[in-house]
């Protein structure tokens, strides 16, 4: 596998994942991904992604009742 941006070599390793979100930030610190060994690019597989939206998708469920303009 090569990188997308400049075609280095893709190696396994982990990589941070941070987003930001309407009303709030989340980082995690070491997702499995491939990295370019040459750019330091990271690529996260796709199984590893559904995670982050499933993730994603409770928290966001949590964060209406965090947020709620009319409590
Ligand atoms: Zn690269």
């Amino acid at each position: 596998m090569e990188c997308f941006y400049c075609k280095g070599k893709m190696v396994k390793g982990f990589a941070p994942f941070s987003i930001d979100r309407n009303g709030y930030h989340i980082s995690w610190e070491s997702v499995p991904a491939w990295v370019c060994s040459q750019c330091g690019e990271p690529l996260f597989e796709e199984d590893k992604v559904a995670h982050i939206q499933n993730a994603l998708k409770q928290i966001d469920h949590e964060t209406t009742f965090l947020t709620s303009k009319t409590a």
